[in-house]
Parts: structure tokens; sequence; C-alpha cells
């Protein structure tokens, strides 16, 4: 297998969809390459696709608050989009795009080897899960998923641009990232540590 910066450069000059065409760069994704946790978005946004890094707008700010509340640094989690190229407006990606571009996620998934993987909004959550389910009706609950637990929760743009702060929404985004911590802080332990190493 090729390291994820590999894939990354390869990423980076890709002009499988129409999505390249009004694109200022590739969003391939951010942090650490080993991370127990990832999180997938649905694409990148104006300042994303700017800046080259997923989840740096409003959405992101409030992604980031919601990791400092679980005691999670940015650095040690992993963050991606289901397409990697912002889509013009930021309309929905299509299935023609999202079916040329989910080879990336695939293997970004495989190379990250994350234990916990958290889908941001519908896109990611039909996308992972494979059925065309709405998030409101399985946010925070766990599903175990190629040896993995995926937890749905809502994207934070869908509470930037809904109810706020005060919303019921909010509410559940916080009870569902304190399920997140529950998941993490429940995996097993390193293989060294089980065998008495450290
Ligand atoms: N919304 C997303 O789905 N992804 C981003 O990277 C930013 C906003
Ligand atoms: Fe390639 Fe994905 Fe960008 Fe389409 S969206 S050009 S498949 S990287």
């Amino acid at each position: 297998m090729r390291s994820l910066e590999e894939a990354a450069r390869e990423a980076s000059t890709c002009t499988k969809c129409r999505l390249a065409e009004g694109r200022t760069q590739v969003v391939y994704g951010v942090g650490h390459p080993n991370a127990d946790l990832l999180f997938i978005g649905e694409g990148p946004g104006f300042h994303e696709d700017k800046q080259g890094v997923p989840f740096v707008g409003a959405a992101g700010q409030l992604l980031n608050r919601m990791l400092l509340e679980i005691d999670l640094p940015r650095e040690e989690v992993y963050i991606c989009n289901v397409v990697k190229c912002r889509p013009p407006g930021n309309r929905d990606p299509l299935p023609d795009e999202i079916e040329a571009c989910t080879p990336y996620l695939r293997e970004q998934i495989q190379l990250i080897d994350p234990v916990v993987v958290v889908t941001l909004g519908n896109w990611a959550t039909r996308f992972i899960l494979e059925k065309q389910i709405s998030i409101s009706r399985v946010r925070g609950q766990r599903f175990p998923w190629s040896g993995r637990t995926v937890i749905p929760t809502f994207h934070p743009a869908a509470i930037l641009h809904g109810g706020g702060e005060n919303s019921n929404q909010m509410t559940a985004l916080r009870t569902d990232f304190q399920e997140i911590r529950r998941a993490l802080d429940e995996r097993p332990a390193p293989v060294e540590e089980q065998l008495g190493l450290f």
C-alpha cells in the first residue's frame, strides 16, 4: 500500500470528474495519519477550496469547539470529505462525482485505519452505511462497520443554518460528541501495552 502522502499527491492533480474544472485546489484531508478518530464531511466549501484544508470555515470553527469540549486536539484526529473538490456554488455532489472520488476516501480509511469513524450529516452517513437513512434517525448510534465503529451525527453547518446555539440539534451534537469520546475511551489498548511492554 502507498502512503497517505503519496495518495494525496496523486489526488492533487486529479481530473477524474467535472469538479476539477471549478476548484482552486483539491482538499484531500488533514490530521494525524494514524488517527483513531476520522471525521467525514460532505465536500469542501468556499474557504476550504481557497486554503486547501477541510473544515476551516464557520462549520470548521464549530467542529473545533466540539473537539475542545471532549478534550481532543484537532491534530490528533483526521478530517476529510466524501468529495475532495468544491462543487460550484456549494451544490450537492452528483452521483457520478461521488463515484469518481470515493476510491480516494476508501483508500484513506484503509491507510489511516481509524477505530471510530464519525460521519457528519446525511451525505457521509448514507455513503458509509450504504442506506438512504436520515441523519436525525441514526445520529448518536454506534454502527459496527468493517471492524470499526461508525457514529453518525449532524453536520455542523446544519446547526449553523438551522436552530443555532440553543437548538435541540446543538444539544444532540453535544450528546453525540460525548458518545464519540466514550467509544474512543473504550477502544482496546495498543498491543504493546497489552503485552506489558510499557
Ligand atoms: N463542509 C463540509 O462538508 N466539509 C468541509 O470541509 C467544510 C464544510
Ligand atoms: Fe478527482 Fe475527486 Fe476532485 Fe473529482 S472531486 S476531480 S474525483 S479529486
